[in-house]
């Protein structure tokens, strides 16, 4: 299958080293990634130690349309990233995200309608240098199979028989909602308290307040129609912070470099559902209004 990673940093570009084993792969990525992929290859090290032969480009002039294009820019870039393919891509191009944060799918989806399929992964990346990719955990993928099972299942495939553990879910939104409850839980909690994911277990206080995030969270879930995935949501918070706790969270790492993060994709999205629905958001707003001025660089080393 042809395969374009659109937005190719760390996750995209993992996801196509991966996929590069059975699949024709191109990348639209940054100058400098582009070049050092067309020089030496596209390299995966650490959990996945390959380099993979794939196309890279900064843009899509003269890329030949794929059969699957997979959307991995930040979610903030969505509405971009659509607005660079919308005239691009063919009749038989199906689009995956695979992006964190609420709105992907439904601005896909408005797009392409049942040709626009929603995702999760749990995959662990990381863009070190130009060309070179870490990969911390291949983790799993979940294909949406809610709209169009057929073509679900043939792009699980495409990931499994390239060594991506991957399974198809008619509960897409579920998947995707409880994935953003996790990051809406602890990543604004590491960056502002500038700390890797499992340090917040240490506290009794900080588990508490994650606790009454995930409360909240839920409950703007349930307003909005979504049925989470069966098993304790707080427990599984907890589970991921456990089993990822020395990662630091890439809100974290995008507020000490002085980067945008996605904040307003994930907590910004509880308080303006919660608002649609009515349900109160203190936390998430408090949250979300902490990050966003950090990453400002409003408070940040101001004493
Ligand atoms: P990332 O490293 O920042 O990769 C996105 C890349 O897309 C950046 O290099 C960005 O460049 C580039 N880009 C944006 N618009 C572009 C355009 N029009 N043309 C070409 N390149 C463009 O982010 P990431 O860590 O891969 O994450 C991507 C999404 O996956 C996020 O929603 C994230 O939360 C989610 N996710 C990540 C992981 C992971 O392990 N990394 C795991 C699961 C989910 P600029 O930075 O210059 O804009």
């Amino acid at each position: 299958m042809r395969i374009c990673l659109f937005g190719a940093g760390s996750l995209g570009s993992a996801l196509g080293g991966m996929l590069a084993k059975n699949n024709e792969v191109v990348l639209i990525a940054r100058r400098k990634h582009v070049l050092a992929v067309r020089q030496s290859g596209l390299r995966l090290v650490g959990d996945v130690r390959l380099v993979a032969r794939v196309e890279a480009a900064e843009d899509l002039q003269g890329i030949a349309p794929p059969e699957l294009l997979i959307i991995t820019t930040k979610a903030y870039d969505t509405d971009e990233a659509i607005r660079q393919c919308r005239r691009w891509v063919t009749k038989e191009t199906r689009v995956l995200t695979l992006q964190n944060g609420l709105g992907n799918l439904e601005s896909l989806r408005k797009w392409l309608g049942s040709r626009a399929f929603g995702g999760t992964t749990s995959m662990g990346a990381a863009l070190i240098r130009p060309g070179v990719v870490r990969v911390s955990g291949q983790g799993k993928t979940v294909i949406g199979g809610d709209l169009d099972p057929a073509g679900a299942g043939m792009i699980a495939r495409a990931f499994s028989s390239c060594g991506l553990q991957t399974i198809v879910d008619k509960n897409i939104y579920g998947q995707i909602w409880a994935k953003a409850i996790v990051n809406a839980c602890i990543n604004p909690m590491t960056a502002i308290l500038g700390v890797p994911n499992g340090r917040l277990l240490e506290s009794p206080v900080i588990e508490r307040l994650m606790g009454t995030v995930c409360d909240e969270c839920g409950q703007i879930a349930m307003s909005n129609g979504i049925r989470l995935p069966q098993g304790s949501m707080k427990l599984r918070v907890q589970a991921v912070a456990r089993d990822t706790s020395e990662n630091v969270s890439s809100m974290l790492q995008d507020v000490r470099n002085g980067k945008r993060t996605e904040i307003d994709q994930i907590s910004g999205a509880f308080v303006r559902i919660g608002g649609l629905r009515g349900v109160p958001t203190p936390l998430n707003s408090t949250l979300a209004a902490m990050v966003d001025s950090m990453s400002r660089g409003e408070v940040v080393g101001k004493g």
